[in-house]
């Protein structure tokens, strides 16, 4: 018997299917008999599933990491929400006469229908979220156990309608082979963990009405989305042979994380990770990342009512540099405007963002933004290697104003007795004008770093992010690629290192062509880094400008 859904975690498991269908008995729809008795319950239940909630975000984080925790922050939030929970309930008690767990319900049934009538993808996630608060509610208010995935019998697959948050926390890691649920995605809660955790995953697996499924031994494929239940011999040698090469690689990958970066007769490279947050900075190093070629900091400003001051930033960046432990951290100055709106700063409209007030050009009119993210990123460098990188500089009036504003910043801090680092400054090649000019540049910066992302935008004149123009979207087009390697000669010629950190250098089709051409750092998401160390590790530096040539004179 096979289903087909969709893989959202890659890897292949088998096991006993292992059936997990938590059931809540029926909601009793009695009118509340006395209506402050049941107003005292829902107020117990609130205060017990805050309590759990502080329990299952202290688990989460030590578990899986601060980022994975923070989806019971938001349930806190959503259920410290006074007008959306607490006193529509009361109100529907109150007024409604509704028993505790019924007026929970329709409420949260209410609030789930809210947050998906807005249509996108974050606000499905928040309907779910919503459905497992209320979950969790139910079953504290009328005294249920609970089932949970702590304790299993084995290796198991679990088959399930979909995970909670909650669930995947409480469940036992070492015995969950495989995740398959009828609901969720590639975005849904239980996929983000299983990848996190290495567990294979498919979502959408449907068609499973029955509880005999339970027991029965299956394999679950999480890269094309299958599940074998009652696999034939034929079947299982298949997985057998197919599970015997996925480990063999996996196991030569490992050691990818840990050998030095460098081509085959042994040209020294660096292959460093981007991260958006400082705890990314750990899965840098979990996959021996040689640095960060990428801090974008402007994940620390948004989806927040204030700016971050200078403080709350020098605490991120100095937690970055210390989980860093020496390595390089490449700190980006905060590259938002045009499309990416700060919520705290009205900016005009705009008819064509990509063109418009941006990055450097929007905080050189804005030093009272700049100077203190530049204070921290100079107080965070007595902490570890860290660079500073200014983004989207088209012009040399730019760059020279960017840095004397942090010799300015540098020099205050020292008359103010506040403890600094040197700081190594380099800019992002993602404007053509700056790859044309790249011989002046490398005169005045310690380094470049080239972001393919943008530098393909505007060379092509094609959007990012734009589906109907997509097609045209090209990082390997000739003219795109010139630009790379005029940019990379420039900075050998100084003997500056030119790094690079838009999403090509991470592809394994390019990435040899780059160094070929003299890119000699190459940053990526953290996971990319052990199997591009190992594709160029393969490959002589002969063989990398060949394939250069290839692309740049096809
Ligand atoms: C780039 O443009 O390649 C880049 C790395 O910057 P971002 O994607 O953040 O614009
Ligand atoms: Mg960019």
């Amino acid at each position: 018997m096979k289903w087909q859904g969709k893989g959202v975690s890659e890897g292949l498991a088998m096991a006993q299917i292992h059936l997990f269908t938590p059931k809540l008995p029926e909601i009793s729809r009695q009118p509340a008999a006395d209506a402050e008795a049941e107003v005292a319950k829902l107020e117990a239940t609130l205060a017990a599933a805050e309590e759990e909630l502080r329990g299952l975000y202290e688990t989460a984080k030590e578990k899986m990491g601060e980022q994975e925790a923070e989806i019971f922050d938001a349930h806190l939030t959503i259920l410290g929400d006074e007008y959306s929970v607490r006193e529509p309930i009361i109100q529907r008690i109150r007024e409604q006469k509704q028993n505790a767990a019924a007026a929970i319900t329709d409420q949260f049934d209410e609030l789930a229908q809210m947050f998906r009538s807005l249509g996108d993808e974050l606000m499905a996630e928040r309907a779910a979220d919503a459905e497992d608060l209320k979950q969790q509610l139910l079953r504290i208010c009328l005294g249920c156990g609970r089932q949970d995935l702590s304790v299993l019998p084995g290796d198991v697959i679990v088959l399930a309608e979909e995970l909670t948050p909650s669930d995947t926390v409480r469940m036992d890691t070492a015995h969950v082979k495989g995740i398959a649920t009828r609901l969720g995605g590639a975005t849904a809660h239980s996929a983000i963990i299983a990848r996190t955790l290495g567990i294979p995953a498919a979502a959408g697996i449907d068609g499973w009405q029955t509880e005999a499924l339970n027991g029965h031994m299956a394999i679950l494929d999480g890269a094309d989305g299958t599940l074998t239940v009652d696999p034939t011999d034929e079947e299982t040698a298949s997985y057998q042979s197919r599970k015997a090469q996925a480990d063999c690689e996996a196991q030569a990958l490992e050691a990818f994380r840990t050998c030095p970066s460098q081509t085959k007769d042994g040209a020294a490279l660096e292959i460093c990770a981007n991260i958006g947050t400082p705890q990314e900075a750990q899965q840098a190093m979990k996959y021996g990342a040689d640095g960060v070629g990428l801090f974008r900091s402007e994940f620390l400003f948004m989806d927040r009512d204030a700016l971050p001051t200078e403080d709350e930033q020098f605490e991120a960046y100095r937690t970055a540099a210390e989980t860093m432990a020496g390595k390089p951290l490449i700190i980006r100055t905060l590259d938002v405007g045009g499309d990416k709106k700060l919520p705290t700063l009205e900016l005009p409209h705009e008819d064509n963002p990509f063109l418009g007030f941006r990055a450097i050009r929007m905080t050189l009119s804005h030093p009272e933004i700049f100077r203190p993210q530049l204070r921290a990123i100079l107080r965070a460098a007595a902490y570890g290697d860290v660079r500073v990188m200014f983004p989207m500089i088209g012009s040399m009036d730019q760059l020279r104003e960017a840095k004397a504003l942090l010799r300015e910043q540098e020099q205050t801090l020292q008359a103010e007795g506040v403890p600094t680092g040197p700081v190594k400054v380099g800019m992002m090649v993602e404007i053509p004008a700056a790859a044309v000019l790249a011989e002046e540049f490398a005169k005045e910066v310690d380094f470049f770093s080239i972001g393919t992302n943008d530098l393909t935008q505007y060379t092509l004149a094609v959007e990012r992010g734009n589906a109907a123009v997509a097609h045209l979207y090209a990082p390997e087009h000739p003219a795109v690629l010139r630009l790379i390697a005029m940019t990379a000669q420039a900075a050998a010629e100084r003997h500056i290192p030119c790094g690079m950190c838009g999403e090509a250098a991470g592809d394994p089709k390019l990435a040899p062509a780059f160094v070929g051409m003299g890119v000699n750092e190459l940053s990526m998401s953290p996971r990319r880094v052990p199997p591009v160390r190992k594709l160029l590790s393969g490959l002589t530096m002969d063989e990398c400008r060949q394939a250069a040539e290839k692309l740049l004179h096809p």
